[in-house]
């Protein structure tokens, strides 16, 4: 196993000349190792590891000149959407779209020329698919970068770069390191120019994944794909069990059938992931009922770890999206987000029985 280097200095052989390693913010032998291993994970020649997901949209950003436009998903990670519309506003032109739209992806690049364009695909909560290869396509027509928040998929069951993504992220907190006790972030690109920058920024402003945590994530990383084809198999029983419950408005999720974009997501993906949103018939009240009765989902914000978590987006994790917004994309009050364990099959559906009879 690679030791963690917890260390914050290096010793150098004469001034100004050393062994490789000067300072852990720059550098960090455990941090590489992690570097490569998620750069061999998604196929790119480059990787950055840092202290959380929101530091490398932010160092990514930041890598684009001030005044710059973005083209954004209309329905990304809730605080993709605070950053970009409270914080970064300030310093660059947002345009928000819907992206699994190809037609209105391309009317609004060729007005706007954007310097990139940023994909959460399938989207969070409502698990929308972005064609990544067409739209790729379409961005490089106009000059704009496209970047792809990986997180919900994971470099198991998609890998935007060989689909002609320019930039990849992942919200390491999630399914790679999987067990709930890191929060961290990566990027992977095949550009050195903007590896360079991205770098540069990353050691001037700050946010390096510490060593013990990059260690934790490397641990974490060894069963992502084992953990990834539980996730899946789990997720799907749970779907189908939803599907078919009388008192389910509807349910989203990229592996059945009655999902709008599911047969792109079988050719974009080679697997659906663990992640389930459904539409409970009832009010506010029976969706809160609903979230207090289950026991083995854990009530909870994040996803990805091995543990199954339930939460309500307009309530927690979207609640910093306006509510005007919020019901115009589809995020209503009975919508509810399952984040699907590895546990055993049987406890998570009578675990669900018991809340739908609890809201009966
Ligand atoms: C959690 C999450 C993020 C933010 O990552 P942090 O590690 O919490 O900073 C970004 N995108 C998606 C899709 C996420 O789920």
């Amino acid at each position: 196993m690679p030791p963690i280097f917890q260390t914050t200095t290096f010793v150098q052989s004469s001034p100004g000349k050393h062994k490789g390693y000067e300072y852990t913010r720059s550098h960090n032998p455990t941090r590489t190792r992690l570097e490569e291993n998620l750069a061999s994970l998604e196929g790119a020649k480059y990787a950055l590891a840092m202290s959380s997901g929101m530091s490398v949209t932010t160092l990514t950003l930041k890598s684009f000149e001030e005044g710059s436009t973005i083209v954004c998903g209309d329905d990304v990670y809730g605080g993709t959407y605070r950053l970009f519309t409270t914080v970064l506003n300030k310093s660059y032109n947002f345009i928000f779209v819907d992206t699994t739209d190809s037609k209105l992806v391309e009317q609004t690049l060729k007005e706007h020329k954007p310097a990139l364009l940023w994909l959460e695909t399938p989207t969070n909560p409502l698990l929308k698919i972005t064609d990544i290869k067409k739209t790729s396509t379409i961005a490089k027509k106009y000059g704009t970068l496209v970047m792809v928040d990986n997180t919900f998929m994971s470099p198991i069951f998609q890998n935007p770069l060989s689909l002609g993504a320019d930039f990849v992220m992942h919200s390491m907190t999630k399914y790679i390191n999987g067990h709930s006790d890191v929060v961290g972030g990566c990027l992977m690109t095949n550009s050195k120019k903007w590896y360079d920058k991205i770098w540069y920024l990353q050691n001037a402003i700050g946010p390096s994944q510490s060593p013990f945590d990059s260690w934790l994530v490397l641990r974490g990383i060894k069963t992502l794909s084992i953990r990834m084809r539980e996730h899946q198999r789990n997720a799907l029983k749970v779907a189908k069990f939803l599907e078919d419950h009388k008192q389910v408005e509807r349910v989203v999720y990229p592996g059945l059938k009655s999902h709008p974009h599911h047969k792109l997501a079988k050719k974009q993906m080679s697997g659906f992931g663990g992640m389930i949103t459904f539409f409970l018939k009832g009010s506010l009240r029976d969706s809160k009922r609903f979230l207090s009765t289950v026991k083995i989902f854990a009530l909870a914000e994040s996803l990805g770890g091995v543990e199954s978590l339930i939460e309500h987006p307009a309530i927690m994790t979207h609640a910093s999206i306006p509510k005007k917004v919020r019901e115009e994309i589809g995020i209503s009050d009975n919508l509810i987000r399952l984040s699907v364990g590895i546990e055993h099959i049987d406890d998570l559906i009578l675990d669900l029985e018991k809340a739908f009879k609890a809201v009966k």
